[in-house]
């Protein structure tokens, strides 16, 4: 090749370089907007009208995906800030129960999938609060977006980033005005899986609140959860989390996906005359746990069979 005819292959790569980029960047777009599809984001984000779980525990999230504010005089805690597009209707929720955004001090999560995390940077916004988290959940929420480690790596979409992060350690207690709640790790699902309790009260009687996170050994195709040599520990957090869920002390439970703990039947229940008994069970964390073990079972099987 002669030097002006190089000169002309580069002035020509020159010149095709930002379509080319364009064309790359459209189509990666579409690839992820294909490869994310989200096939129950509308329905999990119908609005759902806020309501009072049991004392200062109220239920701000849209139909299909938890989200927890524990109120206080002196300020409010938050859990979870479900999808992306979830954000406008929990602070619409906040706001129609009677209580002001920036009251929200601090925001937790239980796992930082883009279906329990999607909303949490836009509420930082809104709210102007702290949030805290694991510490591999706090790195997914200010760095990465999705966790290197994360069983469904491929196949979920990363989540918006939050600015400041405070880490937490495994059984601290974060408190924001009066409210206190504690902390407990519950890896499997994801490694930064947190389980949260605290004490709710009317009155006198006061029962402990369990948010329960996820324990669904769910995957893209290929990770082995078995598979020790990249995951040497998913199999013990796991069993670990249960045996967690099955002795703490456990009247409400709530969990991110509300029907998994029956939320919508014990409401309904409650309306029809039951009262706080509708949603009291001493055992539902150790049937959560005792449904997890069987799951996991089941897996494990399924991946020695593959
Ligand atoms: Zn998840």
């Amino acid at each position: 090749m002669t030097r002006e005819l190089k000169r002309r292959c580069v002035v020509l790569m020159m010149s095709l370089f930002p379509a080319i980029a364009s064309f790359v960047a459209v189509a990666s777009a579409q690839d992820n907007a294909q490869k994310f599809a989200c096939t129950k984001c509308a329905e999990w984000n119908v609005r759902q009208l806020p309501f009072r779980i049991y004392g200062n525990t109220y239920y701000v999230g849209p139909r299909g995906l938890s989200s927890i504010l524990v109120s206080s005089p002196h300020g409010h805690v938050l859990i979870d800030g479900a999808l992306a597009e979830s954000a406008p209707v929990i602070a619409d929720n906040i706001r129609a129960l009677g209580f002001r955004l920036n009251d929200v001090k601090l925001i937790l999560s239980t796992h930082v999938h883009y279906d329990h995390a999607g909303g949490i940077a836009e509420l930082q916004k809104q709210t102007g609060a702290k949030v805290a988290a694991s510490p591999w959940s706090a790195e997914v929420l200010s760095k990465s977006g999705i966790g290197n480690g994360d069983p469904q790596f491929n196949i979920i979409r990363p989540i918006p980033l939050v600015s400041n992060v405070s880490v937490l350690m495994d059984g601290e207690s974060v408190s924001a005005g009066g409210t206190r709640l504690t902390a407990h790790f519950t890896p499997g699902h994801t490694p930064g899986a947190t389980t949260w309790t605290w004490r709710s009260c009317e009155g006198s009687r006061c029962f402990t609140v369990v948010y329960a996170d996820s324990l669904a050994a769910i995957s893209q195709d290929g990770f082995r959860f078995t598979d020790t040599s990249d995951h040497s520990h998913a199999i013990d957090d796991f069993k670990r989390s249960i045996a967690f869920l099955r002795k703490t002390d456990c009247d409400i439970l709530l969990t991110p996906h509300p029907e998994v703990s029956e939320l919508w039947d014990r409401l309904k229940r409650r309306e029809e005359g039951a009262g706080w008994r509708a949603l009291t069970n001493r055992n539902a964390c150790r049937e959560l746990a005792d449904h997890a073990e069987e799951q996991l079972h089941n897996r494990i099987e399924s991946e020695r069979q593959r």
